[in-house]
């Protein structure tokens, strides 16, 4: 099975901790070059090759559950029976 993904992360709530980036195995979150009201750079997907699997590491460590992952999973086509 592949597995491709996504995530929405609130730009207003998050605070820019930086605990999702690390953690990401695919290596797409980045820390914002703008800043949100409450003066922090929100993390976002940087994600231009859909790297993404749709894991949910950043979620679960994500203290403030501003997260979301999208997660669709594509099965592997069945092999065609041989003919008798
Ligand atoms: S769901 Fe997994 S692969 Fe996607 S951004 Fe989060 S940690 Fe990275
Ligand atoms: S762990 Fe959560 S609050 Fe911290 S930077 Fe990532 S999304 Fe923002």
């Amino acid at each position: 099975m592949a597995a491709r993904g996504r995530i929405v992360i609130e730009f207003e709530r998050c605070k820019g901790c930086e605990l999702c980036a690390p953690v990401c195995p695919q290596n797409v979150i980045k820390l914002s070059d703008t800043f949100n009201a409450k003066g922090y750079r929100p993390a976002q997907l940087v994600d231009p090759d859909g790297e993404c699997t749709g894991c949910a590491v950043c979620a679960v460590i994500c203290p403030d559950t501003v997260i979301t992952v999208y997660r669709q999973i594509t099965p592997h086509a069945a092999p065609v029976a041989a003919a008798a």
